[in-house]
């Protein structure tokens, strides 16, 4: 935990404290979620989108890679295009552990597990080919290059194919009793995916806040993103972005919100700026917002400023009054 403190000029007020954590702080300097902050491109829908689908396919990958084929779901086993009698007995066989099963529902376990474990693999190669040109694509579109992808090599059984470790060898012996001594003994299955650094920065929306950071930037304001700031109760209260004019001698806080805004989301940021105390509010909003709300904020000295998505910077900026 890093304790900053902020100094607004021309004022007799103590200082505000402010902290951020160290899981966050970790997570903006990773280097693929710092190249994605600083490319001025969060609130722009066509990326928000592509994030979101390559977050959507990343899952779908390390579900495949970190669960036993006998343990994945029906749901994705069936995807894998395989007779679902053999499947249901595969997993039976594999789950209860039942060697001896009658004449009639005798299966080849090596043979099934093999098919499975190759159709894995070739699940998760198609997944990462699409990210990967999902990416192209856009970065053809808008003339720019986004180093936001992970890339890994991972081993697979040469006989079986199941997935075995990443990067470095490990001796070991594989389920299907081959011997893993060797590079030679392996096939490689190379990934390009989300790290879990750029999971957690799409999954707490902390891509919305850098947005709305960068447009208050353009704002020529002071701005700090992602901090906890310590109210006169006492209290630390979660804030998405601090800002200042230093044209106009105003300090603002900033709520980015995925969900609905209701009466009680501005009642909650009110009492923050009331403790923290700051001159003004701001809540963004990727919904609608209805006017009364709207116009209930306004007396609270809170700007709502909705559907952001659907809205250009330009717009966006036009919108945003620093009084
Ligand atoms: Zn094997």
């Amino acid at each position: 935990m890093t304790i900053e403190t902020f100094q607004v000029p021309n004022n007799k007020l103590p200082h505000i404290f402010m902290e951020k954590t160290d899981s966050r702080k970790l997570i903006e300097e990773d280097e693929k979620v710092s190249n994605i902050i600083v490319s001025n491109l969060l609130l722009n829908k066509e990326l928000n989108g592509l994030i979101y689908s390559i977050r959507e396919i990343t899952n779908n990958i390390n579900k495949l890679i970190t669960t036993k084929p006998e343990e994945l779901p029906f749901s994705l086993l069936r995807s894998l295009r395989l007779k679902s009698s053999e499947l249901y007995r595969f997993r039976y066989a594999k789950v209860l552990g039942i060697k001896k099963t009658s004449e009639k529902n005798k299966i080849n376990l090596p043979e099934i597990s093999k098919k499975i474990n190759l159709s894995v693999v070739n699940l998760i190669k198609n997944y990462s080919n699409r990210i990967q040109n999902d990416l192209k694509n856009y970065e053809k579109k808008f003339n720019i290059t986004l180093d936001i992808l992970s890339s890994e090599t991972w081993r697979i059984c040469g006989n079986c194919s199941r997935i075995l470790f990443k990067d470095k060898l490990k001796p070991m012996n594989c389920e299907c009793g081959k011997k893993i001594e060797n590079v030679e003994d392996t096939e490689t299955l190379p990934i390009s995916r989300f790290n879990e650094k750029m999971l957690t920065f799409v999954d707490q929306n902390m891509w919305f806040e850098h947005g709305i950071e960068q447009i208050l930037k353009f704002k020529k304001l002071d701005t700090r993103c992602g901090y906890h700031i310590l109210g006169h109760s006492g209290i630390k209260h979660e804030t998405d972005v601090f800002s200042y004019s230093k044209k106009d001698n105003i300090t603002a806080i900033s709520e980015c919100k995925t969900s609905d805004v209701g009466l009680n989301e501005v009642f909650v940021v009110h009492g923050k700026m009331f403790d923290i105390g700051v001159h003004k509010g701001y809540m963004f909003s990727l919904k609608t917002v209805p006017d009364f709300i709207k116009t209930f904020a306004k007396r609270k000295g809170i700007q709502i400023i909705d559907i952001v998505l659907e809205k250009n910077p330009k717009t966006l900026l036009r919108e945003i009054s620093v009084w």
